[in-house]
């Protein structure tokens, strides 16, 4: 097991524990790696989770946004209650690792470590079960659909934090690139707002030997194109980061044909919702006036993306110095920068906002390939650290 040297277990009594039911969870974060479940089609992979957590004597409640899962553990007479979220979905992608338990299924495939996030929460759950070292009422959230298919707000909308009220809430992800075991933290937005723009320019078709009969769409969109750069570096803050990425161009089929439209797709990322606001009104201008000086129209499609995922203060510090306590300062790190990737739990902290969201870092050798890429893989040697630490912030948030 790689993670064995690079634990620091202040809490060796907790660290042993854990360890004992490594070669479990090892089984089980395997097992589920090689059945990979799409968004919101999870029913083996929530089978398995309400299965165990019913084991350890967890009330288990079913079916919350389809295959959402939420553990519900009381111990003592405290009313404070925490949150604790794992994702549980894949990737339509197609593994490359041939390692001995890569997925089954072919185009399917835990390229993100939600498999790992589910079965460190899942170790988490059974260690809490059995030392019921906290006064208060835990809830270990285990969301379907994270992958771009808003299965945080789906749970949000069926109830989540009304059925199951949390008074601080934590995620957690794996980061590849990372040393395995240790803990980035961020005060403020850490992931980015992620918003998708279907844009259709509406020019004329024509012969491509008489353009002057035509209004080309083709010219519009690469107009366009260029003009959008200029938000970036003309109208947003210097001092703030943002995106806009035209990601396809799809227009014509043959040298001596000029189409009748265009059609362009976007990827729009902010880190503060001003921001965004302002990158999606420009955008509005920019098209809709690049595209009548050339006498054609365009209509634009906006599909909002995840928000900006904005971390709390005092629950970023308190779930810092819940790392350092448990694994040493050098492990702990507070001020990690900044991703334009976007995380779905973005929704869970709008809809509850008193929470962190943090990484672990999945290795910097082997465990480093990125995420989201046929060659990734959750690394094992994650799964006791990543559960010390939820434990942690249970037995921490939930003291008697
Ligand atoms: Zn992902
Ligand atoms: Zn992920």
């Amino acid at each position: 097991m790689k993670g064995q040297a690079v634990i620091s277990p202040l809490e060796p009594a907790m660290f042993d524990t854990l360890r004992s039911f490594e070669p479990e969870l090892v089984e089980i974060r395997r097992s589920i790696h090689r059945h990979p479940e799409l968004g919101f089609e999870e029913s083996r992979t929530s089978d398995l989770v309400a299965e165990k957590l019913a084991s350890w004597g967890y009330e288990v409640h079913r079916g919350i946004a389809r295959t959402g899962v939420v553990g519900v553990l009381k111990a003592g007479h405290g009313n404070k209650s925490l949150g604790l979220r794992a994702d549980m979905d894949a990737l339509p992608i197609h593994e490359a690792t041939a390692k001995p338990w890569a997925s089954q299924i072919p185009n399917r495939m835990h390229a993100c470590g939600h498999d790992g996030h589910t079965t460190m929460l899942l170790g988490a759950a059974r260690y809490l079960a059995q030392t019921r070292n906290f006064d208060g009422t835990l809830n270990l959230i285990f969301q379907p659909a994270e992958e771009a298919l808003g299965g945080a707000q789906a749970m949000v909308d069926a109830g989540l934090f009304r059925r199951f009220p949390c008074d601080a809430l934590f995620g957690m992800h794996n980061m590849p690139g990372l040393p395995v075991g240790q803990f980035y933290f961020r005060t403020g937005a850490f992931m980015a707002s992620a918003d998708s723009l279907d844009i259709t320019i509406h020019g004329k078709g024509g012969h491509g030997a008489l353009p002057h009969t035509t209004v080309d769409p083709i010219v519009v969109a690469a107009s366009i194109t260029l003009a959008l750069q200029t938000i970036v570096s003309r109208n947003v803050d210097t001092q703030h980061a943002a995106v806009i990425t035209v990601g396809s161009i799809q227009a014509g089929d043959v040298a001596n044909v000029v189409p009748a439209t265009a059609l362009m797709k976007l990827s729009v990322r902010a880190l503060d919702r001003q921001i965004r606001k302002l990158l999606l009104s420009r955008i509005e201008d920019v098209v809709r006036l690049q595209a009548q000086s050339f006498g054609a129209t365009a209509t634009i499609e906006t599909r909002h993306g995840t928000p900006v995922l904005v971390n709390d203060e005092t629950q970023t510090r308190f779930a810092h110095g819940v790392a350092a306590k448990l694994f040493g300062e050098a492990k702990a790190h507070y001020g990690a920068r900044p991703l334009m990737g976007s995380e779905d739990f973005a929704y869970m902290l709008d809809a509850n906002p008193n929470g962190c969201y943090f990484f672990i870092g999945n290795g910097d050798g082997e465990g480093s390939c990125m995420i989201h890429n046929p060659g990734y893989d959750f690394n094992d040697g994650c799964l006791t650290p990543g559960a010390a630490m939820w434990v942690g912030l249970a037995e921490d948030y939930l003291k008697a």
